[in-house]
C-alpha cells in the first residue's frame, strides 16, 4: 500500500514508515488509530472490518489499483525497492568535553539553568541567536551608559541637567545605531521610548547615590579575567565604582531583564548554585588587588519603577538569610568561596570527557523562551500543557 502512488503517500515517508514497522511493528495500526499520518487511514479503517483475509486482500488490490499499475511482476519488482535492510546498532555513547579554552559566568549560570541547553549552546553552536527587541534594548543602553560614564566618571560633579540631557541624546544615538536590528520601526519606537523613560530615573538615582557618598566610576564594560585552579574565565563588569573616602569597590551590573527583587532572593540564587555572575567579578576583581565591598544588580527593565538596585553586601562572617523583602542585604565571604569552587567543579564536569548526555531542565520556566525549544523533545511541559502533548 505505501509503494501504491494511490496510498498518497510521499516515497521517501513511505519508506520511513517502512523502516519504523521493521523495528515496531504496528504500523498499519498505527495509521489507522490516526497517530501517524497517512491519507489512506480511512480506508484501512473499513478494510480492518472486512473478516476474510483474501477478500481484504482483493479490496485492497482494488483500491490501490497494484495490479493495474504494470500488473503482479511490476508489483513484485517494486516490493524489492522497499526491501530493508537490518536496523541499524546505535553507537555506543562517547563522553564529551567541553572545547572552548575559556568559561564565563554566563556559560555556567546556562548549565545549572539546563545542561541541554548548556550542550546546544556551547557545544553544538546549535542555532544563531538572531537577537530580539529585549536583546537590543539591552545592547543599546549599556552602551549608552557607557557612553555617559565615560564622559562623567564623576557624576555627583556634573550639572544634574547636563548629566540628563547627554544620557537622552547618547540612548537615542545608541538605539539610532541599532534601528534595523528591530523588527518594526514601531517595536523600536516603543524600545527608545522606554529607555528614555528608564534613563531619566536612572540619573536621578546615580545622583542621590553620589550625593549620598560621592564615587567614580573606574570602568565601564571592564574585561575580568581569571584563572581558577587552571580554568580560565572572562566576562565584562558593567560598571565598577571606586568609593571616593575609602577606596572600596562596587561592582555593577546592570540588568535589562527580570531578575530578583530583593537581596535576600538574589543570595538564595547564589546560594544554591543559581548564579555565578557578581561572585565571579567579585572573584576577578579582588584578584586585581580590588577590595570588593558591594554586589548590585541594577535593573533597567521597568520604565515605571524607580531604579532601585539589589544590592549585597560582602561581610567577612556568617549571617542567616533573612526573610524582608529589602533590596539590600549582606553576603558572607565564605557563599562566594562556594560559588567559586563550585564553578571549579562545573568545570572539571564539563571538561571530563565523561557526560555522555546532557539532561534536560526540570523547571519548565527555562524553556520559555530557549531558542532551542523546537529541536528539544525531551523538555519539561508546563503543568497546564501536559495533557496537550
Ligand atoms: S527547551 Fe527547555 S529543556 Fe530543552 S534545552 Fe531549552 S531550556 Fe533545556
Amino acid at each position: 500500500m505505501l509503494q501504491s502512488p494511490f496510498s498518497g503517500v510521499p516515497q521517501e515517508l513511505g519508506a520511513a514508515y517502512a523502516a519504523l514497522s521493521a523495528n515496531e511493528g504496528g504500523l498499519l495500526d498505527r495509521v489507522a488509530q490516526e497517530r501517524m499520518l497517512a491519507p489512506f487511514a480511512a480506508a484501512l479503517r473499513e478494510l480492518e472490518k472486512l473478516q476474510d483475509g483474501e477478500t481484504a486482500r482483493q479490496e485492497i488490490v482494488r483500491r490501490f489499483q497494484l495490479e493495474t499499475d504494470g500488473g503482479p511482476a511490476a508489483a513484485t519488482e517494486r516490493a524489492g525497492t522497499l526491501t530493508l535492510c537490518e536496523p541499524a546498532v546505535p553507537e555506543p555513547r562517547l563522553g564529551m568535553s567541553a572545547a572552548r579554552p575559556r568559561f564565563s559566568a554566563s556559560q555556567l549560570n546556562a548549565y545549572v539553568e539546563c545542561p541541554r541547553k548548556w550542550f546546544y549552546r556551547y557545544m553544538c553552536g546549535a542555532v544563531e541567536d538572531k537577537g530580539s527587541s529585549a536583546s537590543f534594548y539591552g545592547t543599546a543602553f549599556h552602551a549608552a551608559l557607557e557612553a555617559l560614564h565615560g564622559e562623567f566618571p564623576r557624576p555627583g560633579d556634573a550639572d544634574p541637567a547636563e548629566l540628563s540631557l547627554k544620557l537622552e541624546g547618547l540612548v537615542n544615538s545608541a538605539f539610532d545605531r541599532h534601528r534595523n536590528n528591530f523588527e518594526t520601526p514601531v517595536e523600536y519606537e516603543l524600545q527608545r521610548r522606554r529607555a528614555q523613560r528608564t534613563a531619566k530615573k536612572y540619573v536621578e538615582w546615580l545622583l542621590a547615590e553620589a550625593k549620598r557618598a560621592s564615587f567614580t566610576v573606574v570602568g565601564c564594560e571592564l574585561p575580568a579575567e581569571l584563572e581558577m585552579e587552571g580554568y580560565e574565565f572572562i566576562g565584562y563588569i558593567d560598571r565598577l565604582d571606586r568609593d571616593d573616602k575609602t577606596g572600596a569597590v562596587a561592582v555593577i551590573d546592570y540588568k535589562t531583564g527580570t531578575i530578583a527583587t530583593n537581596a535576600a532572593e538574589y543570595r538564595e540564587k547564589i546560594r544554591r548554585f543559581k548564579d555565578f555572575q557578581l561572585p565571579f567579578y567579585y572573584w576577578a576583581r579582588t584578584a586585581e588587588g580590588d577590595r570588593v565591598w558591594k554586589l548590585a544588580l541594577l535593573p533597567l527593565k521597568d520604565a515605571l519603577l524607580d531604579v532601585q538596585p539589589v544590592v549585597l553586601e560582602v561581610v567577612p562572617v556568617p549571617s542567616e538569610i533573612g526573610r524582608s523583602q529589602s533590596a539590600t542585604g549582606v553576603i558572607p565571604l565564605s557563599e562566594l568561596e562556594r560559588a567559586r569552587e563550585r564553578m571549579i567543579e562545573i568545570c572539571a564536569e564539563l571538561t571530563s570527557g565523561k557526560p555522555t548526555a546532557f539532561a534536560v531542565t526540570a523547571d519548565p520556566s527555562a524553556c520559555t523562551y530557549c531558542a532551542y525549544s523546537i529541536a528539544c523533545a525531551d523538555r519539561p511541559y508546563p503543568p497546564d500543557q501536559r495533557f496537550g502533548r
